[in-house]
């Protein structure tokens, strides 16, 4: 066989420091890990059935492009239900994860050279994303005095004729952060005023603790010029189905179409059905697990603020906290791999979001209490010994 040279363009994608941590983690017995970001929840074992009985109805072809549009009706019944926000079935697109709706955006919508502003700390991917389809990262900090959200004139002076689109994600992985109302709104005003164009991931919409979850294209005038990302990983612990969706205008989702057409021809059938029951009759434990997480967020957030050198913000949403580590004089990479060595506990460098997550790591609290507990003594044992 020849040998593979690869592209400029493959050449030039970092491997995230994520996977070096996760490496470096793999080889510790009796590891805590913090740095898992999926729900340690199974999916509903009702969920799996639907998905079985599915596959014995004959669901086992190639579903439409666009997705069933059973679920896709469902889809747009939920964030009527719960939001107020109206949308057609043709405004939704059933994709392989909610990662993908943004990767085929970008593949549509980016030449050389355009520019995407992502406010961060943020999803790792996004980098990857508009990098790889040859974008360039204009990057907005949302600092820790602004609770990491970001500021709308701030967004206002990252936008250049080059911009193409801007990024939101609330609740925010990594920081917890969920946007409210105001800062929506004089966001959408910025958006607005320069024509830009919004993703809006709101992937982890149903694990809120405070406030409400606002989707942008609610706003007036906001729906024509914003993609909303929604799935079920995270509301309905169903990472390994891969189901995720766009809502967005019709001419967006038919380019991005013709995209998935070469590369996944349609989301998974079982998935899809499974999703749809999920959808239908999930509510009461989707609101469960919310308060579980709530509890686990919160009493590691009391945890974290009672040890030496560290300090942390509540989380809006999401079952991530964001925790400040300036005080133990280490980098955030640095701290991670300490921390690793020293106490068996896996985190996520903040770095690894973003130049402005340096001084903070991730904690995901996706693990059972009794394993928190565990996790939390050894971190503030080795940040004692310090
Ligand atoms: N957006 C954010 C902010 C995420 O954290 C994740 C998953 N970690 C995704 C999108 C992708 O989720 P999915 O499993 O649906 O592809």
């Amino acid at each position: 066989m020849s040998a593979i040279k690869v592209s400029k363009k493959f050449s030039d994608l970092q491997p995230s420091l994520m996977v070096k941590v996760f490496q470096a983690a793999s080889k510790v017995e009796d590891l805590s890990n913090l740095g898992i970001g999926e729900p340690d929840f199974h999916t509903e074992p009702d969920i799996v059935d639907a998905a079985a009985k599915a596959g014995k109805e004959g669901f086992t072809h190639y579903a439409p492009i666009p997705g069933f549009l059973d679920l896709r009706e469902e889809i747009c019944s939920y964030w009527s239900r719960k939001y107020g926000m109206e949308a057609l079935p043709e405004e939704v697109f059933i994709t392989t994860g909610g990662i993908q709706p943004p990767f085929l955006f970008f593949q549509v919508i980016l030449d050389p050279g355009d520019e995407v502003i992502l406010t961060e700390p943020c999803f790792v991917a996004y980098f990857q994303q508009v990098e790889y389809n040859g974008g360039k990262v204009v990057s907005v900090p949302c600092l820790e005095e602004n609770n990491f959200l970001p500021k709308a004139e701030d967004i206002e002076k990252a936008i250049t004729p080059r911009t193409k689109a801007l990024m939101l994600n609330t609740p925010c992985n990594p920081t917890g952060a969920v946007l409210g109302r105001e800062e929506l709104e004089k966001i959408a005003a910025v958006a607005k005023k320069h024509d830009i164009f919004v993703i809006s991931d709101e992937i982890y919409e149903s694990i809120l603790f405070e406030g409400e979850h606002i989707p942008i294209a609610t706003l007036p005038g906001m729906k024509e010029r914003t993609m909303t990302v929604g799935g079920f990983s995270k509301s309905h612990a169903m990472t390994g189905w891969r189901i995720g969706y766009a809502i967005a205008p019709r001419k967006i989702l038919g380019l991005m179409q013709v995209l998935s057409v070469v590369q996944t021809f349609g989301a998974n059938t079982l998935a899809q059905k499974a999703a749809l029951y999920a959808l239908k009759t999930q509510e009461e434990k989707v609101r469960e697990r919310n308060e579980i997480f709530r509890k686990r967020v919160n009493y590691v957030h009391d945890r974290i603020n009672s040890m030496p050198g560290m300090s942390c913000l509540k989380a809006g949403g999401s079952f991530y906290l964001f925790p400040n580590i300036k005080g133990s004089g280490m980098d955030s990479e640095t701290f991670a791999f300490w921390l690793l060595e020293k106490a068996k506990v896996a985190v996520i460098p903040g770095v690894s979001f973003g130049k402005s997550g340096e001084g903070y790591i991730r904690i995901s609290c996706a693990l059972p209490m009794a394993e928190l507990e565990k996790a939390m003594d050894r971190m503030e044992e080795a940040l004692k010994s310090l």
